[in-house]
C-alpha cells in the first residue's frame, strides 16, 4: 500500500486502448491502491476487463479530456496516463492538446508511452511523500 494514494487519469486513444489495457493488468495491484479516472470508454474497460475501481468521466471526443484538463487544473490530479495515439489524426485533437498542455502548465506527472508508465508506476517517488510543485502562476 502506497504512503500517498495518488489521483490518476487514464486515457488512451482507440488504437492504443489494448495496450493500456495489458499495461493495466501487469501493473493490477499497484493502480488498485489509488484513486482512478479515466475517459468514457478507457474507464469502462478497465473496470470490465481488469476489474479495477473508476470514476468515469464523458467518453474523450464528447468532453472527456476537458473534464480531465479542468480536474487537473483544479489541482484534483496527480498523474496523467496517456496513450495518444501517433499513427492517426483524431477528432478532438484541439482537446488532446489542450489535455497535455495544462498537464504541463500545473506539473502533474504525465506518461505517454507505456515505458515511462512502467517507470512512474514503480517509483517510489509515486508511492512516497513527494509532493510535486504546483507552480505559482
Ligand atoms: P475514450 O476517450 O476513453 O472515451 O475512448 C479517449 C480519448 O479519445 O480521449
Amino acid at each position: 500500500m502506497p504512503r500517498t494514494p495518488r489521483r490518476i487519469a487514464l486515457v488512451a486513444h482507440d488504437n492504443m486502448k489494448a495496450e493500456l489495457i495489458a499495461w493495466a493488468e501487469f501493473n493490477r495491484e499497484a493502480l488498485a491502491a489509488h484513486e482512478l479516472y479515466a475517459t468514457g470508454t478507457t474507464g469502462t474497460l478497465l473496470e470490465f476487463e481488469v476489474g479495477l475501481k473508476v470514476h468515469r468521466f464523458l467518453s474523450g471526443p464528447l468532453g472527456g479530456d476537458q473534464q480531465i484538463g479542468a480536474r487537473i487544473a483544479e489541482g484534483l490530479i496527480d498523474v496523467l496516463v496517456f496513450f495518444w495515439d501517433p499513427l492517426e489524426p483524431q477528432p478532438h485533437d484541439p482537446d488532446v492538446k489542450a489535455l497535455l498542455r495544462i498537464a504541463a502548465v500545473w506539473n502533474i506527472a504525465v506518461a505517454s508511452t507505456r515505458t515511462t508508465a512502467d517507470m512512474l508506476i514503480s517509483s517510489p517517488l509515486l508511492a512516497g511523500d513527494y509532493q510535486a510543485v504546483r507552480p505559482d502562476h
